[in-house]
Formats: structure tokens, C-alpha cells, sequence
């Protein structure tokens, strides 16, 4: 199901309630996964890692008349699902909510990954990308439920850095399976650097985390164990609870040590600006 992971191939989209999740988060390409793993282990000696780190979440939602009109609520319940899937990685979210923004654009509101509406609506809704993590939701291109930028692109494209999420993805949205809040947690994921579990399938190093056993392909629904046949591995498991996977907000709880451990890492590598705020 490349179908959704691959920017081009987005252009003949179906409904995500149809063929499965639809993360449109960039796979990353050879040098720049490269570039990443050298910069962890060449610096690893010298880095100190923080014991506990809070982040502000700046909350921009893009509406069309009556549609995206996320409430209170729905924003602590992400914030308690963000805290519940990262606490392992001792982060904190918070939010204010005299900073929520609400902006009715009809062309923003349907925004593509990588469209002008995109550009557009971030850098007039965007907030300091290095101090805080800018979350967009919306209507998006039929079929996706979201999107992030990895923190290695922060400093070269500040404005676009953030999640982008589809509103009615959010606790209590229509979007079921996928309306329990963990295409938030999944798109934070990636926005703290860690890649899908099936990233690379049963070639190379996978996802680059070691206890993520690597699977041939992504898993959707609610997979038993004994029907997750893809682990590459004879005798593994394909981590079918983890948030990086693909499978239903329901079966989704999972962040393993190392998944955290790299958390960790890669915001001592490209998002100190957090440790500032
Ligand atoms: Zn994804």
C-alpha cells in the first residue's frame, strides 16, 4: 500500500476509510536518513539528554464555514493523548488556550501536502516553529488524515515546520477509525523524528530503532498478533500496537525505549529551541 506514502502517488487518492491510514509525511531519502544517523552518533558522546521537557503546542485551526470548529475539549484530550503516548520520552505538552487560533479560508481548509494553500496558511498562522510545535488541522485533500515535518528540515524551512492534522481526526471526530486522537500522536511522532515501523520493509535497517522488530509492510485495522505474519524476522512480531504503524486509532498504544530514546536525541540535535521556552 504505497498508495499513501508516496507524494505522487497521492494524486489518485481514494477515502481513507476505504484503503487504510493516510499519513502524507515525506519518506525520507537515502542521504538525508544518512545524514541524520551520522550527526546521532558522531555527536552521542557530547550530548546531554534532558530528564523532563515541556512543549508548548500553538493550536491553528483552519475552518470552512461550519466545518473544523474544533471545541476545548477535543484540544485537552490531545494534549492528554500526547502526554500519555510521550511520557516515556519524559516530554510534557501543554497548551494555552488564549493562543488557539480559528481562520475560516476555504482554500486553506481542503490544503494538499506540499500546496500553496500549505505555505500560505502556515506562514501567517505559523508561531516561532523553533520554540514551539505549530498544529494545523483542517479538512485536507480527500483521503488524508494528516502530515508532519521532521525536525532535520527545521532550520532549513522554518515556516512549514509543524503537524498538520485532519480535524475531524481529533478525539470525538467523525473520522472513525481514525477519530480517537492518534493521528496526532502518530504525526508528533515523526515531528520528533522517528520514522514509520515499516520503513525500508524487510531492506536495510528499517525504521534505524532496533526494538521495532522491521516488517514488510504496514499493518491496518486491528491485526491479532498471529495474523501479523509481515515481521521480517522468523519468530518476530510485527509491532502491531505501535503508534507508527498504520493500523486503527484503537489498537494503538506503543512507543518503544529506543523509539523514545531517539525522541530524545534528535530534539538535542535540532530542536533545542524547546529547551528555551
Ligand atoms: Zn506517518
Amino acid at each position: 500500500m504505497a498508495f499513501f506514502i508516496n507524494d505522487k502517488e497521492f494524486e489518485n487518492q481514494g477515502e481513507f476509510t476505504k484503503y487504510g491510514r493516510g499519513c502524507a509525511t515525506k519518506i525520507p531519502t537515502p542521504i538525508e536518513i544518512l545524514r541524520v544517523d551520522e550527526e546521532i552518533s558522531s555527536n552521542k558522546s557530547r550530548r546531554s539528554l534532558f530528564s523532563q521537557l515541556s512543549i508548548e503546542v500553538r493550536f491553528h485551526h483552519v475552518t470552512y464555514g461550519a466545518k473544523g470548529l474544533i471545541t476545548k475539549s477535543q484540544r485537552k484530550k490531545q494534549i492528554d493523548l500526547l502526554n500519555q503516548a510521550f511520557a516515556g520520552a519524559n516530554l510534557k505538552f501543554k497548551y494555552s488556550e488564549s493562543k488557539v487560533q480559528f481562520i475560516d479560508n476555504q482554500s486553506w481548509y481542503f490544503m494538499g501536502h506540499g500546496s500553496a494553500a500549505e505555505r500560505e496558511a502556515k506562514t501567517l498562522l505559523g508561531t516561532d516553529s523553533k520554540r514551539y510545535l505549530n498544529f494545523y488541522t483542517g479538512g485536507l485533500v480527500s483521503g488524508l488524515l494528516g502530515w508532519a515535518t521532521f525536525p532535520f528540515d527545521l532550520s532549513g524551512d522554518p515556516i512549514l515546520d509543524g503537524v498538520v492534522m485532519l480535524d475531524e481526526s481529533l478525539p470525538g471526530g467523525d473520522a472513525a477509525p481514525y477519530n480517537l486522537g492518534m493521528t496526532g500522536v502518530h504525526e508528533v511522532g515523526h515531528w520528533l523524528g522517528l520514522y514509520h515501523t515499516f520503513q525500508g520493509g524487510c531492506d536495510g535497517i528499517g525504521d534505524h530503532v532496533h526494538d521495532t522488530p522491521a516488517h514488510s509492510a504496514a499493518n491496518y485495522g486491528k491485526p491479532q498478533l498471529d495474523q501479523a505474519h509481515n515481521a521480517c524476522i522468523v519468530g518476530e512480531n510485527a509491532p502491531i500496537n505501535n503508534y507508527m504503524n498504520y493500523v486503527d486509532d484503537e489498537w494503538m498504544n506503543e512507543l518503544t525505549p529506543e523509539q523514545e530514546a531517539r525522541v530524545k536525541e534528535q530534539i538535542m540535535m535540532y530542536r533545542t529551541g524547546l529547551l528555551n521556552t
